[in-house]
């Protein structure tokens, strides 16, 4: 199966607003450090009682969560698009057979096919 160039197009614009989705999350809870992709949970002082320590870290470790999540997702989306780059956008990484359009369609970023 090649993929055309129509539905192609198509799954970038997705990965793209996907990402620009994930960035902006990623953004709102923590900062880019130098290396691409990859970003720092922010902590944020909400004072200095123990009540409001408890909270901060409590949002912390949420939010340490979330970015770890995010930043998957972001490294995959990435890595969709190079393959896209590259020509090899669509194969299965365990098998190497073509992943199927529909999972393409409903998770561009996919990396395996149905069965793996
Ligand atoms: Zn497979």
């Amino acid at each position: 199966m090649t993929l055309d160039s129509k539905i192609l197009a198509e799954l970038k614009d997705k990965l793209l607003l996907e990402k620009k989705r994930v960035e902006e999350e990623l953004n709102r809870i923590a900062k880019p450090t130098t290396s691409a992709g990859d970003f720092s949970t922010n902590f944020s002082e909400i004072g200095t009682n123990e009540d409001e320590n408890a909270s901060e870290v409590e949002e912390y470790t949420d939010n340490l969560a979330l970015e770890a999540t995010l930043e998957k997702q972001l490294k995959e989306i990435l890595e969709a698009l190079e393959k896209m780059e590259a020509g090899t956008y669509g194969k299965c990484e365990n098998c190497g057979t073509d992943i199927q359009l529909e999972r393409l369609k409903a998770y561009p970023a996919a990396k395996n096919c149905i069965h793996c």
